[in-house]
This record gives structure tokens, C-alpha cells and sequence, in this order.
């Protein structure tokens, strides 16, 4: 059972060093208990203490690795419901599933599509993180011939779905090494399948029509020894989906609900409409899988997918940013114009993909504006004239260009009196207020 506030307390040093970063030990309890805080942050707990609070510091969710030739897939270890609350932690993994009786090669070519495809998203690079592969023939060589077809493919983690003990046992002896995630122990196998995912050090799922059947059974099988399991409730339905993920999210976090305290699989059975799927597959990233698995690859799906899910998966206190600095576009020389934005990734790559898109060149001055956009940093008084200069000579601007013109974004258009003070030797111009008016701006107006 999960410690009290108070019961913590009493277990704590009670000196009030701060050492935690909270005013009193009563303070850091109330956030432990309410999983906001590690343990780990009182560098003071006695290790009998350390004992007795490790039930209340484990995460309420349990973290699940998969992880195969360098790849690693994490899912859990989540603490809140919705990310405005603090963040999501663990990216939902996204797999495509292969059926063994589709054919060596056409397997091969699928999977090489789908592993090789990666987009590029405000400066970081997506990509899809493995494969489910399904016994649909039930026979243990066209089993194991669909596995080795994708490693020959990827070398990403796999998921490995049979009903079949025989064709479970030999995909995990195929992967021996790896730590695969089988799909799955029911009311049915549990034991055996229990039995199989500990001897090879596997994840398992289980799955079951009710929640007291998957409580019942994930209690059951960790005291087999197998303790990283990912649960399946079955739901298919749209709103069935959502109602129960939500209610063992809620059991999990609410109520240190134990046994339900683990990641959610998102098995998209059956959708022939890869319209369909792709609703299916944006509502279990966003509530609460921590694997979903897809049969449909195609880039505009992926894409939408993977931006979806990063944007859930960010830290809303902590903007994506690129650093500050003066960057150059189309290769620019002394004459050429210098334009500003902030440092706000998404601003950033919008300014700087619209300036390379004309073909000329320019200079991109990047300010420090703690990863605001244009507007919101200059209504928090992170982005002004005096900054703006600053970061002019910060990054000796003055040095590489001549025609010393500085454009503004305009919404900022307010800023131009206050800049021609800090900067008596720039000619200040007004630019536009969005992004994608840029390319007519510069090749009218510079
Ligand atoms: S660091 Fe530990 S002992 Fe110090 S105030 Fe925080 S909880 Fe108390």
C-alpha cells in the first residue's frame, strides 16, 4: 500500500536542511506521496527508511524496455493524467505488424520501408520503433522464417503474437538475446506463457475481458517472477478504448492500484480502413499506450503520427528551443540582410525553412528568447530591443555583415524605434508577420 504524506514524514530525516529543494521535510512527503518528486531528491534518507518508502517511490506505472541490437523501446513510468499537469515521459512505440503468412519478400520490402522512413521535426529525427509479427498459419517454420525475414530488414524490437506456445518458444529462441514483448497471456495459458517470458527474459502482455480479470492475472503471473508486463483490455471499440484506458490509468495513479500499475498496448485488430486505423492509433498516443500497433505503413499516416506524438510527449513547461546564434542561409556574404526571430524551435524552422526556400541568401540572427515565440516572448519581456541588440553583438553580427540592414518580424513592428537607439548604425526594417510571407518580403523589399 502506498504511504500517506504523513507516514513519509515520520520516515524522513525532519531537519529541514532544504537540501531537497523544499522549505521543510513535511513539504518534500506531501510531494512524494503525491509522485511528484523522486526519492532520490533527499540525499538523507537512512537506508532503513530508504526500505520502507521504496513501495511509495516506485513509479506508479511500471517502466517496460524492449530493446533488440542497440534499439530500445521504454513505455510507462508515467505520474500524471494529463501532461499539463507536469509531462508525459515515455513515448507510446509504434510498431508495424507483419503476418507470417504474407511471404518472405514481400515482409522484407515492407519492413525496409518502414524502418528506413524518418522525418525531420523542428530539428529532431522521427522515426517509427519496431514490428509485430503474427502467427496466422500457426506453424512454427513460417513463424520463425517471417522473423528472420524482418531482421534480415531491421534491427529494430519486435513484438511476437501466437496463440501457440510452440510458436511463441521458438520466436523467443530466434531472438535469443533480445528483449522482446509477447503477445499474450490469457485466463487460458497464463502459466505457460508466464513460464516462457521468464526463462527468456521477456515482456509479456496480458490480456483479459474485464479489469478485475487483468488485475487477477497480472497479480498471478508476478508471483511466476515476471514482473515487466503490459496490459491488453481488449477494447477495440473507439469509446471502449478510451473508457477503460482512462479508468486503469486512473486506478493506477489515483489509487496506487497496483496491479493495473503497468503500460497499456493498443492492438489496432482488424481495421481494414487505414483511415480508420490512423483515428484508432492517434487516440491511443494520446490516451494512454505505451505500445500501439498498426498494420497500415505509409509516410502521410507515420508522419501524422509521429507529430502527434512528439507534441504530447514534450515537457509543456519547457519549450523546444534551438540555441541562439547567428545562422546562415543560402550561404550569405557581407552585403547580405540580416533577420531575426527567437529561438522557439518551431518559429525557428518556419523562418529559416521560408528564407531557404527563396534561394537567397541571408543572415538569421537567433535570440535569446527562452524558447517563446515571436509574440509571446515580447508580451513576457523576453524579446526587446535591448535583447535583440545584445544579441547582435553577443554574436558579432556587426563583424560579418556590411549593409548593416536588421529586419524584425512584424509583429514586433513596435520595437523598431527602441532598436534604432541600441543599434544607431543598422538601418531597421519591418518584415512580416508571418513566416510564410517571407519569400515575397525579401525578394520585393531587400
Ligand atoms: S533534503 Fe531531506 S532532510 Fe532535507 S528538507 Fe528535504 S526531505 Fe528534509
Amino acid at each position: 500500500m502506498a504511504l500517506s504524506g504523513i507516514e513519509i514524514y515520520k520516515l524522513l530525516p525532519q531537519t529541514n536542511c532544504k537540501d531537497c529543494g523544499f522549505p521543510t521535510c513535511l513539504a518534500f512527503a506531501m510531494k512524494l506521496a503525491a509522485k511528484q518528486v523522486e526519492l532520490s531528491d533527499c540525499p538523507h534518507v537512512s537506508e532503513e527508511a530508504q526500505a520502507k518508502l521504496a513501495e511509495s517511490a516506485q513509479p506508479p506505472v511500471r517502466l517496460v524496455t524492449l530493446s533488440a541490437n542497440g534499439h530500445e523501446v521504454q513505455a510507462g513510468n508515467e505520474v500524471v493524467m494529463f501532461r499539463h499537469e507536469k509531462t508525459f515521459y515515455h513515448k507510446p512505440g509504434i510498431f508495424v505488424r507483419l503476418r507470417d503468412d504474407e511471404g518472405a519478400e514481400e515482409i522484407k520490402t515492407k519492413v525496409a520501408a518502414a524502418d528506413a522512413y524518418t522525418i525531420n521535426y523542428v530539428g529532431m529525427d522521427l522515426t517509427l520503433d519496431g514490428f509485430a509479427v503474427q502467427s496466422v498459419s500457426g506453424d512454427v517454420a513460417a513463424f520463425v522464417a517471417a522473423i528472420e525475414a524482418i531482421r534480415s530488414a531491421s534491427q529494430r524490437p519486435l513484438i511476437l503474437i501466437a496463440s501457440k506456445l510452440e510458436v511463441i518458444e521458438a520466436g523467443l529462441k530466434a531472438l535469443e538475446g533480445e528483449t522482446p514483448l509477447v503477445y499474450a497471456a490469457d485466463e487460458s495459458n497464463w502459466e505457460a506463457m508466464a513460464d516462457l517470458a521468464a526463462q527468456h527474459k521477456a515482456a509479456l502482455v496480458v490480456a483479459a475481458e474485464s479489469l478485475d480479470g487483468l488485475a487477477d492475472l497480472t497479480q498471478k503471473i508476478k508471483e511466476k517472477g515476471v514482473e515487466d508486463l503490459v496490459l491488453d483490455h481488449k477494447g477495440r471499440s473507439l469509446g471502449q478504448s478510451l473508457t477503460l484506458s482512462t479508468q486503469i490509468r486512473r486506478l493506477a495513479l489515483k489509487q496506487n492500484f497496483r496491479p493495473l500499475g503497468y503500460p497499456l498496448i493498443a492492438l489496432l485488430e482488424g481495421s481494414g480502413d487505414p483511415g480508420m486505423e490512423a483515428m484508432y492509433a492517434a487516440q491511443a498516443i494520446a490516451k494512454y499506450a505505451g505500445f500501439v500497433v498498426i498494420d497500415h505503413f505509409s509516410p502521410e499516416t507515420a508522419y501524422a503520427l509521429l507529430v502527434l506524438r512528439e507534441n504530447i510527449y514534450t515537457d509543456p513547461q519547457k519549450p523546444i528551443q534551438v540555441a541562439p546564434g547567428l545562422y546562415e542561409i543560402n550561404d550569405p556574404k557581407a552585403d547580405d540582410p540580416l533577420l531575426v526571430t527567437t529561438n522557439f524551435s518551431i518559429t525557428y524552422f518556419s523562418v529559416a525553412n521560408e528564407v531557404e526556400s527563396t534561394g537567397l541568401p541571408a543572415w538569421l540572427l537567433v535570440a535569446d528568447a527562452e524558447g517563446m515565440s515571436v509574440l509571446t516572448a515580447w508580451a513576457a519581456g523576453k524579446f526587446d530591443a535591448e535583447r535583440i541588440a545584445k544579441d547582435v553583438k553577443r554574436f558579432e553580427a556587426e563583424s560579418k555583415v556590411n549593409n548593416k540592414r536588421i529586419v524584425l518580424p512584424g509583429h514586433v513592428a513596435v520595437l523598431s524605434g527602441e532598436l534604432e537607439e541600441e543599434l544607431p548604425d543598422w538601418q531597421v526594417l519591418v518584415g512580416p508577420r508571418e513566416a510564410i510571407d517571407i519569400p515575397a518580403y525579401m525578394k520585393q523589399a531587400l
